[in-house]
């Protein structure tokens, strides 16, 4: 059952519903309304797909090509070819070698074995058209140059072209490396037959139903509503048939292909000599030097046929071993004396060893004539199915025919039922008919139509050769809507969200919910897991993901772990100490959150905010990396353990600092962390410090102009005890401090004016050192205190702290709102965990978190 389903919302395929029709093209350049030069060319959305190029059996030269002048064989995308045959592999390296074939991108598939076989086939169909006349259409190296440009492909391998082109070789039966071909232009599915036989005989299996629904069929109907009969009763006939002719001391001439069918009445004839010891004398005779190299490419390809032949050779009872048939390199080693069955090719006896041995032997009545294979017309294997009295040899003497003639099809092509059956199973809209002769291919149409007359959307073709085919499809789509879904029946304009699902033609929009009762499809749920290693603490994870998506959620798992959720879909865990774990439900959206995450979690070991909140406090990070690296190359907070609520607290602060210093940094460029106030005991002692003073006197000494040193406090931030107290004393909330407040006493008695720092008492802290031109502010970043002796720069960074704050807290906010209600959801939402596959929305209340698409079922039945 053929079922696709297209996205989550109904929005792209009300879109597309405006773009009319597009439209198919079918062209045959041979095998249309006959049998033979099958070239059957497709044209969809700009792509051209050409399948087949074989050579008509009955003429010669270039008479025996298909139309190729009909095509510019530069446009071509990809030549596909079914299989050796040379009505459908022939014309090949006349097409690649010389027409404009090799002026384009185009490039020839077939399988591995059609491959190998292919090569021996068209060696010897070289040798044979040069021998007979001036026509020929390629040399041997020619066609050797074009073979290896061929592309190899196997069995249900999905072969990508590019640009929407796509296909896949299925089993098509018939003979060793016989495919059939689905075939996907921008979606449109065309499943090309080739030859296919639908019963499994000695060592092939039967062709395969593939498991997609093609929109269109072209179909071999070679035996149009002609019944062929049961394989056993045929085998039975064919070798009692035998047996009668030598029994008669007659001599049995079988034409048949080099490979394909040959191989089959090997193992059937094989199997009879062993079963009937008194017909052991009698020669069997395999008039085929190729054919002796073919079998070990059989051989190879043991793996591609069918259970009875695998077994055989798991066994090490070599199938392709004849114990009772000969082979006969050339007809001058062959001593003609007595009863003795002989294979020999070609088939339809235009000329070659069987055509020799059919004029030598057909005036003899003891010896017996077997047709095995389908005869094309125009052929010495057709005329002479009608028994005249007399041939025509090739010299152009008349021979009298006396020898038995007798006609046993095995050739391997469906017959009328067996097509009949398939034609139902693949229930394509469009069937074209091809390789059929046109009396044949009628009457299968005449009977197709018959059955199909109720079914008005079934349109059944037979294009004759170069009068193109234009199937129409329509662009435009029309879905229903079903279920839940259809509660409230959309508006123009309206979104509509659900599944919507392709059967028969047909497009239906329902809720996820509904998809057992409506389709009796069962949904599954995707959990992707991503793990990442990652060097910082959990607190600057957090901070990191707050800066990106505002709130998170915290909690724990159904395991214990720590996990945060963000946008309400992905959960990051702490799976193992340098260790996240990222886990999502599957969705179009929730993909796209969890790769945004991803990024910023691996950009947060080199974020220059994390570098600055993570180099401890009573160090420069300035003019110092060699001396950190050596010191600890670990973060001095990786692997942290938030052990009390002080700890958790302070690193939330942290946080909020690292927040301001990439705010402050954004505006200012040049932004330096360090440490302010002193302890009681301590004094500056290392060169850095004492660099560091340096560097903050000769700031200062340039700013003497600008004014007192002033503090000032955020009006919305928590203002300590102290300078709130001086705060009240003023009047406009400006503290000027000519002084350091607890640093009086410790200024150094030096005649330079103090740096900015220096004039700052209090425990030492964190702090950020902002430069605008040549002036200094120093944020103190525990009370969000600024310093400053120019009064403008220090209104504008207090401004841009308050800033900083806000902007953080009002992004988060906007989160909170859309996530209404989750937030007392937090501990029960991850006891839920993805362990066990819930949908994120069925936890949440709020409607904005909800994500229908999250349950989007993966439709490929
Ligand atoms: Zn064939
Ligand atoms: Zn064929």
């Amino acid at each position: 059952m053929p079922l696709t389903a297209a996205g989550t919302s109904a929005a792209g395929a009300a879109a597309a519903a405006t773009s009319g029709e597009d439209q198919l093209r079918i062209e045959m350049l041979g095998a249309g309304n006959e049998v033979g030069r099958s070239c059957c060319v497709l044209t969809f959305k700009g792509k051209t797909v050409v399948c087949d190029a074989g050579v008509h059996p009955a003429y010669t030269g270039i008479a025996a090509l298909p139309f190729i002048d009909e095509l510019d064989w530069s446009t071509v995308d990809a030549l596909l070819i079914t299989h050796f045959h040379l009505d459908h592999a022939a014309a090949l390296t006349y097409i690649m070698e010389k027409t404009n074939f090799k002026d384009g991108k185009g490039k020839v598939y077939m399988t591995h074995p059609t491959k190998a076989v292919y090569r021996f086939l068209m060696s010897d169909f070289v040798r044979i058209s040069n021998a007979g006349s001036g026509d020929r259409l390629f040399d041997e190296t020619e066609m050797l140059a074009s073979w290896r440009q061929i592309e190899a492909v196997d069995f249900h391998q999905d072969v990508s072209v590019g640009g929407g082109l796509r296909f896949t070789p299925y089993h098509a039966g018939h003979v060793l490396g016989a495919c059939m071909f689905l075939i996907e232009i921008a979606g449109l599915r065309i499943l090309y037959t080739g030859d296919f036989s639908r019963e499994e005989d000695r060592h092939l299996v039967q062709a395969e139903i593939p498991p997609v629904r093609p929109d269109v069929l072209i179909c071999e109907s070679t035996y149009g509503v002609q019944s062929l009969e049961p394989r056993l009763e045929k085998e039975q006939r064919f070798t009692t048939m035998i047996h009668n002719v030598v029994s008669r001391g007659g001599r049995v001439l079988l034409p048949v292909f080099v490979l394909g069918r040959a191989q089959e009445l090997l193992l059937l004839l094989d199997e009879y000599w062993s079963a009937h010891p008194e017909l052991q004398r009698i020669p069997i005779y395999y008039a085929s030097s190729l054919a002796r190299k073919c079998i070990g490419i059989y051989q190879t390809y043991i793996h591609t046929m069918n259970e009875h032949i695998r077994s055989r050779f798991n066994r090490r009872d070599n199938p392709f071993v004849f114990k009772h048939v000969s082979n006969l390199k050339s007809l001058d080693k062959f001593e003609d004396k007595g009863p003795c069955v002989m294979m020999a090719s070609p088939g339809f006896m235009q000329s070659g060893v069987s055509r020799e041995l059919l004029e030598k032997w057909a005036p003899d009545r003891r010896n017996g004539l077997i047709v095995t294979g389908y005869s094309v017309e125009g052929t010495m294997a057709r005329s002479i199915i009608n028994e005249p009295d007399e041939i025509i040899g090739l010299n152009g003497q008349k021979i009298p025919r006396r020898m038995t003639v007798d006609y046993i099809s095995f050739s391997a092509h469906v017959d009328g039922t067996q097509n009949h059956k398939f034609i139902d199973e693949i229930k394509a809209q469009h069937i074209v008919l091809v390789h059929g002769e046109a009396t044949n291919m009628a009457r299968l149409r005449g009977s197709l139509q018959g059955k199909y007359s109720d079914k008005s959307e079934v349109k059944i073709h037979t294009p004759r050769n170069c009068e193109p085919l234009m199937l129409k499809f329509r662009a435009e789509r029309l879905a229903k809507a079903i279920g839940s879904i259809a509660d409230n029946p959309p508006k123009p304009g309206s979104t509509l969200s659900g599944l919507l699902v392709s059967k028969d033609f047909a497009y239906t929009i329902l809720d996820p919910k509904d998809l057992a009762e409506f389709t009796g499809l069962s949904t599954s749920t995707i959990i992707q897991r991503q793990r990442v290693a990652l060097n910082v603490s959990w607190e600057m994870t957090r901070w990191h993901l707050e800066g990106m998506y505002g709130s998170v959620q915290e909690g724990v798992d159904v395991e214990g772990r720590r996990t945060m959720r963000i946008m309400g879909s992905i959960d990051i865990k702490q799976s193992a100490p340098h260790e996240l774990l990222l886990e999502w439900v599957s969705s179009i959206n929730n993909d796209m959150v969890a790769d945004s995450a991803l990024a910023l979690l691996l950009g947060v070991d080199s974020s220059p905010a994390s570098v600055k909140m993570t180099t401890r406090p009573h160090k420069h990070d300035h003019g110092s990396e060699e001396a950190d690296e050596e010191a600890d190359d670990r973060h001095p907070f990786a692997d942290p353990k938030a052990k009390s609520a002080e700890d958790y607290i302070a690193m939330k602060r942290i946080a909020r600092a690292a927040q301001i210093a990439t705010f402050l940094e954004a505006y200012y460029g040049n932004v330096e962390q360090i440490t302010i106030g002193k302890a009681p005991e301590e004094q500056p002692e290392s060169g850095e410090a004492q660099g560091e003073t340096e560097d903050a006197e000769e700031a200062a000494n340039a700013k003497q102009e600008d004014g007192p040193l002033i503090k000032e406090e955020p009006t919305d931030g928590g203002l300590p005890e102290e300078a709130q107290a001086k705060q009240d004393g003023d009047t406009n909330g400006d503290v000027a401090m000519t002084n350091g407040h607890g640093g009086a006493g410790d200024t150094p008695s030096k005649q330079t004016p103090p740096s900015l720092e220096e004039l700052i008492g209090g425990p030492p802290r964190q702090a950020l050192r902002v430069y605008l031109d040549d002036k200094v502010a120093i944020l103190d970043l525990d009370e969000l205190a600024v310093y400053s002796r120019s009064d403008a720069l220090r209104k504008r960074v207090l401004h841009l702290v308050a800033l900083a704050d806000r902007t953080a807290t009002s992004t988060s906010d906007a989160f909170r709102d859309e996530m209404e209600g989750a937030d007392g959801a937090v501990e029960e939402l991850f006891l839920g965990a993805h362990s066990i596959p819930v949908e994120p929305g069925e936890a949440a209340s709020g409607e904005g978190v909800e994500d229908r698409g999250s349950k989007k079922p993966k439709l490929e039945a």
